[in-house]
Parts: C-alpha cells; structure tokens; sequence
C-alpha cells in the first residue's frame, strides 16, 4: 500500500485553495456510471509533481475489467439515446456550461495542470486552461449545424443524408497538455451525440479528473462521459481492442500511434490519430529576423518543447546561419528556468524521470554525432526536479539522430540550407509531417514553400498558433484525421444514405 502522499509539500508553492483540497480529497477514483468509483483491483499509482519530485496523489489505476464496466455503460447510454437524441440546442446548453465551469475554475485548474504537469503557471493559466474552455464553446455552436444533404435524384425519389453519431469513443491522450487535448476529444464528440470513455496519460490525470467533476456539475446524463485512469497497457490497451468501442481518438507516439491502429483491427473501430513530429521551421534571410528568432525561440521551447508540432529542426539560410543561431541562443539563454509556479518562469521541468533521461540521452547522442551545444545541452542546475537547460545544436546536419528522431523536449537542431528548394527537400526529409514553417517577407515564396512541405499546419511569419476553429492533424507518420475546426465532425460523425421511393 503507498503511503499517503504529503500534499502540503509536494505541491508547496500552490496557493489555490480549491486545487489544494482537491489534492487532500484522497485518492482520486475512476468515473464510470456517473459515480467516483475506486478500481476493480483495488490498485492504485502515484502522480508526482515533476518540479521536486514528490507524489500529489494517489490515483485509480483502472486496467480492462474498469473498461469492460464503462463500455457497458456507455454502450447502454448511447443505445438509449440519452445524449444522441437529446434536442441539439440542449446539447449545446451543456457544452456551453462545461465552458464556463473551466472558466470559472481557471484558476484551479491552472495550479493543477501546473503541479501535475511542471508546465509554467503562464501557460497553464493564459493558453491551456483558456483553450480548453474555448474548444467546449467552439464545439457547442457546432452541435446546431450538423446537417445531412438532400440529393438530386429521380422525381421518383426521394434521397437524403443523415449525419448521425458513431456510438462508443475510445479517447486516450497524452500528457503534454492534459486538460486542452481532453478537450480537443471529448468536445467535439459530444456535440456530435457520442458518448465518451477518455484515458488521461497516467503522468497527468489530474486536470481530466476535475474536469469529470465539473461535468457531472454541468449535469450531463449518466455515463455519456466516463474517465478511466491507468497505464498504457491495460486501461489503454483494453479500449483500442475492445470489441464494443466504435472508435478510438489517439493522441500520443508513433510508436504508440501504430499499436492502437492494430489493437482496433479486431472490430475495425473508425481510428483518428494524432502523432509525433519533426517540424522545419525554415528561416529565409529576408524575414524579419527579429520575429523569427522571437517564433523560432516559442516554437521549440513552450511547454519545455514538449509539444508535438515543436518546431524542432530549425533551417537557416546559410548566408545567416551563424548571426541567427547566435540570436536564438542568446533568448534561448535568458529564458528563466525553474519554479514553474512563479509566474516570472518561462520553463517548468520535463514532465517525468522517463522523460528526462530521454533528452539527456539525445542531448549526448546530438554531442556524440558531432554537434555543437552553442548553449544548454545538459539537465537543469536545480537540486530536485526534471530539468533540462534551454538547447540550441548547431552544425546539424538532417541525417543526424537529434534532427531525425522526436526528441520531445527543449532542443532546436539548427541546420544550414543553400536555397528554396534544398530547404523544402531537407524539410520533407523526414518520416512524420504533422507541421512546418517558413518566415520571409516575400509573398509569392512564402505560399509556394507552404505548398511544397509535406505538412498538416504550415505556418507563415508566426509558429505554433492552434485555433479550435482551424483543423489540426499530421502527413505522413504523423497520422491521419484532421481534428479541430469543422473537421473533427468528420470523426464523430458517419453518413447514412435514405432513399425513399415516393
Ligand atoms: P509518450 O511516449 O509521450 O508518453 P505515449 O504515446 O506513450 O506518449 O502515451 C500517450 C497515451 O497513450 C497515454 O495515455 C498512454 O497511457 C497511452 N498508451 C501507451 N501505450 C499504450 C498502448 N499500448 N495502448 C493504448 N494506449 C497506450
């Protein structure tokens, strides 16, 4: 049995009284049937706070006999018709609630995110809280407006289309912003009348769990929203297989990505993934050098470069390889690293052990294959925490490990390029494809380069905006689906074709 976790140290630093009683409330339960209910197996796991290092709770590990229980529910849910037959003006009453819920416990949710997470307090508090309630009223609008078509047929006929639900989601997401890709899933799926069992990553399950309650606040019908925390393999690996899940909305690994497509061939679930990436975020002398250094620097560094569109090769014309890498390290320094609790704090730690020896061992492999740390390229200086120091590598060329590899963390591979074309060849020059770059002040080679790169997202003169009302999705292995905008009810929804004989 583990020890009760000591909150008052592992999360010191938190002022928010609600998340601080949140965290004492004991251990945190799965939500299945519209209740808080402990595993079957009675086991639980620890989630710690990655910035010292010590448990904030204790946490329900849900495993396939859990599953099993919520896909009944959910199946039962569905079948009945509480929530996909429910009038769609009311459907949006209850996302539009959730959304203010968030908003209103913003603040809470911030400090979680914060202490489950290490993200700094600035980007819990200004972009994943305020995002997560912006995808809940973005998508509510969308529950009104999901219309079928009527066909030109024979006057004889009368042919039409309706847009209805899939059923059952399966939604597993990733730990790199927890409450914002719970979001991103549950959002879109309820305004188009599924019924929902999410998996948190088991590093970050606290921002989901609160949000379950502040669902069942909002009143939802039972079980239309279950939450099953738990490990990859177990509770992860029992929705991707289960034979009553319609579909499965992934968000995580390549390597991850490519289990669950197999897992859910037993009863050919709908499958949306969204993976890994390498992105070029390519630099032409003639952009305004001081924005893209300014972009470059967000690009690989938010979110301690833990973000799957990380602009993470960075290509520079070789005319300014060496004045524009000396800039970007320049911010890359004077970013302040550590408490990520202070609101001064631009990076948290990484999120996890696993993590951090990750990075390190790219961070050697990068030195190893012959690359220069211009700055960082070692852990943090702090006595506790996953940290890693803010790294720039020049001289990297793109067959290189570190410019081929995801490293998921805070490390730009600055690599020189002669022209347009070699920047777009070297860019393409790469197994994922989920998003890209360019910065110049000239029109017509800005569009022509977006064109050119193999990329679901291709920025220009900016890197990393995400907007709930623009789609979001990978090339190549950065997999398949478009989710966000209007395109995630293509994921949610499936045509059925009537014909009448009149
Ligand atoms: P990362 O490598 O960044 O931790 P993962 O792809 O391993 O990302 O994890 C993303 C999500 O996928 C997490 O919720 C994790 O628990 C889940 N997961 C991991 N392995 C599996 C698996 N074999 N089947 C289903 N889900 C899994």
């Amino acid at each position: 049995m583990a020890a009760t976790p000591s909150v008052e140290s592992a999360a010191r630093g938190a002022k928010n009284p609600s998340a601080l009683q949140f965290l004492k409330s004991g251990p945190k339960k799965l939500l299945i049937g519209g209740k808080w209910v402990p595993a079957k197996s009675g086991k639980t796991f620890e989630t710690l706070n990655p910035a010292n290092e010590e448990v904030l709770a204790l946490v329900a590990e849900g495993d396939k006999a859990d599953v099993d229980e919520a896909v009944r529910n959910a199946r039962k849910a569905f079948e009945e018709g509480k929530w996909s037959t429910m009038g769609p003006h009311q459907r949006t009453r209850f996302l539009l609630k959730i959304a203010d819920l968030i908003d209103q416990h913003a603040d809470e949710l911030a400090e979680l995110e914060t202490l489950d997470n290490g993200k700094s307090i600035s980007e819990s508090r200004n972009m994943d809280i305020p995002g997560a309630a912006e995808t809940f009223r973005y998508y509510a609008g969308w529950a009104t407006k999901i219309y079928g078509e009527t066909n030109p047929s024979d006057p004889g006929m009368f042919s039409y289309t309706l847009r209805e639900p899939i059923g059952v989601c399966g939604q597993i997401i990733p730990w790199n912003f927890p409450l914002m890709m719970a979001s991103w899933k549950i959002a879109p799926a309820l305004a188009c009348g599924n019924v929902v069992i999410l998996k948190p990553a088991e590093q970050t399950p606290l921002t989901a769990l609160r949000l379950g309650e502040l669902i069942l606040e909002a009143g939802l019908p039972e079980s239309v929203v279950q939450i099953i925390t738990g490990f990859g393999p177990g509770a992860g690996s029992s929705i991707a297989e289960h034979p009553d899940i319609d579909k499965v909305a992934f968000t995580g690994s390549t390597e991850v990505g490519k289990l669950i497509l197999k897992a859910s061939a037993g009863n050919l679930k709908h499958v949306s993934l969204e993976l890994g990436g390498k992105s070029p975020n390519i630099i032409f002398p003639d952009a305004d050098v001081q924005a893209a250094t300014f972009g470059s620097m967000l690009g690989i560094f938010m979110n301690q470069g833990q973000v799957c569109c990380a602009g993470s090769r960075v290509f520079v014309q070789e005319s300014m390889y060496d004045q524009f890498t000396d800039s970007l390290s320049k911010m890359a320094q004077g970013l302040t690293v550590g408490n990520p609790l202070d609101p001064n704090t631009r990076m948290g730690p990484l999120v996890s052990k696993e993590q951090h020896d990750r990075v390190l061992g790219y961070l050697k492999a990068g030195k190893e294959e012959g690359a220069n740390a211009k700055v960082g390229g070692a852990a943090g200086n702090q006595e506790r925490g996953y940290f890693v120091q803010p790294t720039v590598f020049t001289g990297v060329k793109n067959s290189m490990k570190i410019a081929r590899e995801e490293i998921f963390g805070p490390v730009a591979s600055a690599i020189p390029f002669k022209d347009e074309n070699d920047a777009v060849f070297q860019g393409n020059d790469t197994t994922y494809g989920l998003a890209a770059a360019v910065w110049t002040r000239d029109i017509s080679r800005a569009h022509k380069v977006a064109r050119a790169l193999k990329a679901g997202t291709v920025w220009i003169n900016t890197y990393g905006m995400v907007d709930p009302v623009a789609s979001f999705g990978g090339y190549k292995q950065s997999g398949f689906g478009r989710e966000l905008g209007k395109h995630s009810l293509e994921l949610y929804t499936q045509i059925k074709q009537v014909y009448t004989k009149l």
